[in-house]
């Protein structure tokens, strides 16, 4: 996935089947379906892949127990499938883990027994595992550091895991591999239309500042949280569509979770559900849901939610995180479909479906979903754009795509750090072998080697220092101190594997270490 080549084949293209604004889960699932139906697709992203909200997620690949007792079984239904085929075709990527729901009332267990057993019955024969009651002692011995004061058991089920920044690259790679010309730093400024019909884009290479049109057949807006500004653009009286609700994550030492399994808190003091997961040998405490009047690409943590998570926390752990143990704070948007006539209140209470809106000049805008779903609402966008741009009507074929990376069940499991490139793994292992300083740890505390910042640059797109920082490596979100220190040795590498010079390095260390300090509390 070299920038160069992509570039050259966007100036050899004249006309495009699907152009596709923005490079998040959405984006990049619409383009993996459209160019593996056979279609020139284009992807054109602001900042980097994921930059946005798909990189901020709780990384869970999740039916949602929660909207079961929503009652809203359709979603429940379909993010159950899903979770089966993304599991399926990017099992370098996504793994199953163990989640435990503690009881603390007599009547918690049988009440969430049962509906744990719902879930497994919905998941058929995509289920994980069956879901099934637990002893205190046997709930003890999972999480040995639950808060065990009243703790009469607990329930377990599984749901998948995912890091969503890595997918969302090997997506990108996916579509690329499959032909589609897919840019990050490339913000789409303008619509163009021919007779009020919808046929194109004006964007702006940010890393030239080269203005450019791209022609397309249809023009589809994933922008998620952006999406009221792209319709704006086509319709400057087109209702809001959206409304960003906000979820913040603290990450801490792994050793304030103990074993191998999650918690679900499925009822905080304010009725939300709470999570606390390992991740890359940290644990990540979540999440919030705040109604956001506008939409940021880099929200910042307010101090009531990381309050809320720190007191929630403590009541199911033993050793209760202090604001001192914080490691990182990330917060991101919901891209919620907006209710009509609701603006801003309860957004836990929305539905986490999603909506393909066809304007009068037929932009279609995708919005809502979650990761889970990103390839069930590629697939219905892909069909509304085949229809209202008369393209051939060639099926969907991504419920049974192996994404960029795809290694068989049966493989050997990969040293920690390489395991995310799956089958790349082997040319990144050549790549440290070539140059043995590239083996180096990109930090004591990270699980990453030098080498992922070379690889990022040559095969992943990376352009930023912050590109490497935050979503080649998860170093920012993992321990924002370390990636604060780590910062001058990748910036210098980026540096040399980009042809720049080293006013450019020290100028991406002063900028990384200016956002690192916002994920510091
Ligand atoms: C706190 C939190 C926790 C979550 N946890 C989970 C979870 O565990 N599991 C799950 O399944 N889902 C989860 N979700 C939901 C999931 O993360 C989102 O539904 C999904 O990431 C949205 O992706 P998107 O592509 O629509 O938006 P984004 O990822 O925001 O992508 C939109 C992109 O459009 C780009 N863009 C904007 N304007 C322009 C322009 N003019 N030109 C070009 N590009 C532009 C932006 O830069 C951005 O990268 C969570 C969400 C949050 C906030």
């Amino acid at each position: 996935m070299n920038r160069q080549n992509l570039l050259q084949q966007l100036e050899e293209t004249k006309r495009w089947d699907i152009i596709v604004i923005g490079g998040g889960a959405t984006g990049l699932g619409v383009a993996v379906d459209s160019a593996t139906r056979g279609f020139r697709t284009l992807l054109l992203e602001a900042d980097d892949f994921s930059k946005g909200t798909s990189s901020r997620s709780t990384k869970l690949v999740h039916g949602g127990v929660r909207y079961l007792e929503q009652g809203d079984i359709p979603l429940v239904l379909e993010a159950l499938r899903e979770r089966g085929l993304m599991h399926n075709n990017a099992p370098h990527l996504v793994h199953h883990l163990s989640f435990i729901v503690p009881s603390y009332q007599w009547w918690e267990g049988p009440f969430f027994g049962i509906g744990l057993k719902v879930y497994d019955a919905l998941a058929g024969k995509l289920n994980l595992a069956p879901s099934r009651l637990l002893s205190r002692e046997e709930t003890i011995a999972r999480i040995p550091n639950i808060e065990q004061e009243n703790l009469l058991g607990g329930v377990e089920y599984f749901d998948g895991q995912f890091d969503d920044a890595r997918l969302a690259l090997a997506l990108a790679q996916t579509a690329v591999d499959q032909e589609a010309c897919v840019l990050n730093y490339c913000r789409v400024t303008s619509l163009t239309k021919a007779n009020g019909l919808m046929n194109g884009v004006g964007f702006v290479d940010l890393e030239t500042g080269t203005a450019h049109t791209a022609e397309a057949a249809v023009v589809i807006n994933a922008t998620g949280i952006f999406s009221d500004a792209i319709r704006l653009m086509d319709d400057p009286s087109a209702a809001r569509a959206v409304q960003p609700s906000q979820g913040v994550h603290l990450v801490f030492d792994r050793s304030f979770l103990a074993g191998d399994s999650a918690i679900m808190v499925p009822h905080t003091d304010d009725g939300r559900v709470l999570f606390v997961i390992p991740w890359h040998g940290k644990v990540l405490v979540g999440t919030t849901d705040t109604a956001m009047e506008n939409p940021d690409i880099e929200p910042r943590a307010m101090k009531d939610e990381i309050g809320f998570i720190l007191r929630n926390a403590a009541r199911y752990l033993s050793r209760a995180p202090k604001e001192s143990d914080i490691l990182s704070v990330f917060a991101g948007q919901r891209p919620l479909v907006r209710p009509p006539g609701k603006g801003g209140a309860a957004t836990k209470a929305i539905s986490r479906n999603h909506e393909v809106l066809v304007s009068d000049s037929g932009l279609v805008t995708i919005v809502g979903g979650k990761w889970t779903t990103y390839r069930k609402m590629a697939e219905d966008t892909v069909n509304h754009a085949i229809t209202l741009g008369g393209l051939d009507d060639n099926p969907c074929m991504t419920a049974t795509l192996q994404i960029h990376g795809w290694r068989g069940p049966n493989a050997p499991a990969l040293p920690e750090g390489l395991d995310v490139y799956g089958s790349d793994a082997q040319l990144v292992e050549e790549l440290m072998k070539s140059e043995p300083a590239l083996a180096k740890p990109l930090h004591p505390r990270l699980p990453y080697q030098l080498a992922a910042v070379v690889w990022g640059a040559s095969h992943e797109q990376a352009r930023t220092l912050e590109d490497i920082l935050s979503r080649r490596t998860r170093a920012l979100i993992l321990d924002a101190r370390a990636a604060i220190e780590a910062a001058p040795a990748a910036a210098a590498l980026l540096a040399r594997e980009l042809g720049r010079d080293e006013a450019w390095a020290k100028n991406q260390v002063q900028e990384f270490t200016k956002l690192a300090e916002g994920y510091l509390n």
